[in-house]
């Protein structure tokens, strides 16, 4: 992997929701984690991926007669796709004029990235915003994101993180001084449910996690707390206090970020060839968690529901 290049799966512009101001998000591919209730599962895997959106398929066939390894056939009027057969070559992409098919993941350099994000430079003049580079994990490429960065500042262009803050120290710390915001993604308040909330492919001990978001806080980097109320996981009374008490610990922070759990991911799924694994869930409202917010001002902790 070059320094110089990172695997990104999408670079979404006029997001308000991710670092203050209008901001440009950059969202590199490959996670350490599996959660089951992630809503960028295009993210998670380190390679390119074919993706079929199926409503936008018209059935004209023409990816058939383009895909040279045989991968696509018809099966009761419906289009399906061997992945095991398939190579990424990305014959089908172009075959496809109503771009039901395409290839979630791109090598992309510095440059070019940056030429992208630059086209918004009035926007985020005029909001105080900037770039958020989020992922999947951006800290799983780390020479691209500290390339990246230091270019973003000597441009004059602020930048933020978003992370689940599962990456070796030593990988971490030379980074922040490129960034002038770090969104931290706490999944459970209790570290030692990480592994099993993670899932069974890769699921990851969180006391890492924790260790990492007060070394960061410790060297006086502003810092947010982002977390995904999942109902049935992490949403209880006792969940809460745990927050805000970890919260507490930490010097320097700014806001906590609730993300109540959606369920706008689970077509991307299906687009990716897989089962969502949260298919029952009940999706939360604003009204939900407004007893965090409340409870978060008596212990002086700016509360935001995010959604
Ligand atoms: S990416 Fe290439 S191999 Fe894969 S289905 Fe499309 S045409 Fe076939
Ligand atoms: S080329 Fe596109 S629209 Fe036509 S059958 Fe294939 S996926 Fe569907």
């Amino acid at each position: 992997m070059s320094e110089g290049r990172a695997l990104i799966f999408d670079i979404q512009r006029y997001s308000i929701h991710d670092g203050p101001g209008i901001r440009t998000l950059v969202f590199l591919k490959g996670c350490p984690l599996r959660c089951p209730w992630c809503s960028n599962p295009e993210g998670q895997k380190n390679e390119p991926e074919l993706a079929f959106r199926r409503s936008l398929c018209t059935g004209c066939g023409e990816c058939l007669g383009a895909c040279p390894a045989g991968a696509i056939r018809f099966q009761d009027h419906s289009l399906e796709i061997d992945r095991r057969k398939c190579n990424l070559c990305g014959e089908c992409v172009s075959a496809c004029a109503p771009e039901a098919l395409s290839i979630a993941g791109r090598w992309m350099s510095v440059e070019e990235v940056l030429e992208k994000v630059e086209r918004d430079r009035v926007f985020y003049e005029a909001s105080r915003g900037g770039i958020t580079v989020s992922g999947g994990e951006p800290f799983a490429q780390p020479r691209f994101l500290e390339t990246f960065l230091k270019a973003c500042k000597a441009r004059g262009l602020t930048t933020a993180i978003e992370t689940a803050g599962y990456a070796p120290w030593k990988t971490i710390e030379p980074i922040l001084q490129h960034c002038d915001l770090i969104l931290y993604d706490i999944k459970h308040p209790n570290p030692l449910r990480y592994r099993q909330l993670a899932g069974e492919l890769t699921g990851v001990s969180g006391e890492r996690i924790f260790d990492n978001a007060g070394r960061i806080a410790s060297l006086g980097f502003p810092l947010a707390l982002r977390y995904t109320v999942i109902p049935g996981f992490n949403d209880g009374a006792e969940d809460r206090e745990a927050l805000f008490r970890f919260a507490k610990t930490l010097p320097g922070i700014r806001r906590i970020d609730l993300l109540p759990y959606h369920r706008l991911g689970e077509s991307k799924y299906a687009m990716l060839g897989r089962d969502s694994p949260l298919k029952k869930l009940k999706p939360l409202a604003r009204q939900d968690l407004e007893i965090w917010v409340a409870e978060g001002k008596q212990k002086d902790l700016g509360v935001h529901i995010v959604m």
